[in-house]
């Protein structure tokens, strides 16, 4: 039986029987188990579903899953029915404290106009719907304001984390680094000077490896989880080519071996061929979208054990809204999107790691599940994909003791699902119950729709 910490100096100094009272109390309740048993179970890593699955959850800690347990007496059972186990779903790459989904220029100037801590608390509805859609876990890659210095993203981890608010469990990037007139340069795109000055590493822009170095300091300094930089072009940026690279070799090598210094993994978002394959070969953990790369790219990230995370949902969003955007940035997604099925296709036959990751901010968040069917749709298997967004996107995060699987001493992170999600790759769309850390966040139909700011971003994606 675990006695908490402060039970146990209490009695080690012998205090009152009050004090014996209160352990007695708070041991009962760390000491209640909830057994969860449905149809089906995916454990985060096996090649195919246990059937009768059960997860038997015991504070915040998963106690043991499997086929057919017996639950323990007094347990609490919770059962779920024709549906399918799975650990909580993990998104390699979104944007929580950002809605990029609506009218390109709107959006721009709602950028310099809306306050800061408004959208800080909007954000808190953006975190609330993706743990509803069962993404108990997310890596956020990037959470800026131009002409601000907030660190949004790390107070809604933070916030998150103690309680304050619902959401998932974040891993969080600060600034995206990367270079003057890049993809991350805040003030591409308007008047020179605009803003007083150009910007600098304390909003990620750095030009050489010293810079950079200082970059990944000043943010690992301001509560970085994860690195993420770009280095190549981007479609949602106006001042540059979406495929050409922007760090050199010198400055890519020096972001890795500063981030992996500071025991920090590194994330890149590159659509470019040139790109990728120099930030490969300096050591990067995971590519970002990767729209462009070649079969011999591909085959030296699965030679170095590169993850790919694919984010096919931020082109599928910008392909079903292109009009919203202004025409060169149509030009750079419709090539993007172009190349990217093919991409993706040679990616899943060559067995290139893959970590599921959408892009969410893209498009409205909570809809981050809708990747799961375009994987498939493209030759992914529907386990292989199960997987990538949950065994497979913990090991690539970092957290693989901890959680991504459904075995003894993991959180309790425990979702559900209708249906046989083999034989309907959808049903990661309808999840039914969720569960982070043991806490039970909803069982039955989400209080927290897909979100977006603008008025204009409409819930669904239409078929094609
Ligand atoms: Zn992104």
């Amino acid at each position: 039986m675990k006695v908490p910490a402060f039970c146990r100096s209490s009695l080690r100094f012998g205090f009152t029987i009050l004090a014996f009272a209160v352990c007695a109390i708070a041991t009962q309740a760390a000491d209640k188990i909830v057994v969860l048993k449905a149809a089906r179970l995916f454990d985060g890593k096996s090649k195919t579903l246990a059937q009768n699955g059960v997860v038997i959850v015991q504070g915040n800690k998963i106690v043991d899953a499997g086929s057919n347990l017996p639950a323990p007496p007094d347990a609490q059972v919770i059962d779920l029915g024709d549906a399918t186990l799975s650990p909580g779903f993990m998104d390699g790459h979104t944007h929580l404290t950002l809605d990029f989904s609506g009218n390109y220029n709107e959006r721009r100037l709602k950028e310099v106009d809306l306050n800061v801590s408004e959208q800080a608390i909007i954000a808190t509805r953006y975190a609330r719907a993706t743990v509803e859609a069962g993404f108990t876990t997310v890596r956020d890659l990037g959470s800026r304001f131009v002409g601000s210095k907030e660190f949004v993203d790390v107070a809604l981890r933070n916030s998150i984390n103690k309680g304050v608010i619902v959401g998932p469990r974040m891993l969080v990037a600060t600034y995206g680094i990367g270079a003057t007139g890049g993809h991350f340069d805040p003030t591409s795109g308007f008047r020179d000077m605009l803003f007083g000055h150009e910007p600098d590493f304390s909003q990620g822009i750095a030009d050489g490896p010293d810079a950079i170095r200082k970059a990944v300091r000043f943010e690992v300094k301001n509560g970085a989880d994860v690195i993420k930089a770009a280095v190549s072009g981007g479609v949602l940026s106006l001042a540059d080519e979406v495929d050409t690279p922007q760090l050199t070799p010198a400055e890519m090598a020096a972001l890795v071996d500063e981030s992996h210094r500071l025991r920090k993994k590194v994330a890149v978002h590159c659509h470019g061929d040139q790109a990728a394959k120099e930030a490969i070969e300096a050591g990067v953990d995971s590519i970002e979208h990767g729209s462009f790369m070649k079969p011999e790219t591909l085959t030296l990230m699965k030679n170095k054990g590169t993850y790919l995370t694919p984010t096919l949902m931020a082109t599928e969003w910008i392909m079903s809204k292109i009009d919203n955007y202004p025409p060169a940035l149509q030009a750079k997604a419709k090539a993007a999107a172009a190349a990217r099925s093919d991409m993706f296709r040679n990616a899943v036959k060559m067995g290139v790691k893959v970590s599921f990751g959408t892009d969410a901010a893209v498009f409205p968040h909570g809809q981050n599940a809708k990747e799961f069917k375009l994987m498939v749709d493209l030759g992914m298997q529907p386990m292989d994909a199960l997987r990538a967004a949950t065994g497979n996107a913990a090991d690539l995060f970092g957290i693989a003791q901890k959680t991504g699987t459904l075995e003894k001493g993991k959180f309790a992170d425990v979702i559900a699902m209708p249906g046989d999600p083999t034989a309907d790759i959808t049903a990661t769309e309808r999840v039914s119950f969720v569960m982070k850390e043991g806490k039970i966040i909803r069982n039955g139909p989400p209080s927290a729709p897909p979100v977006a700011v603008s008025a204009d971003a409409e819930p669904e994606i239409p078929a094609d």
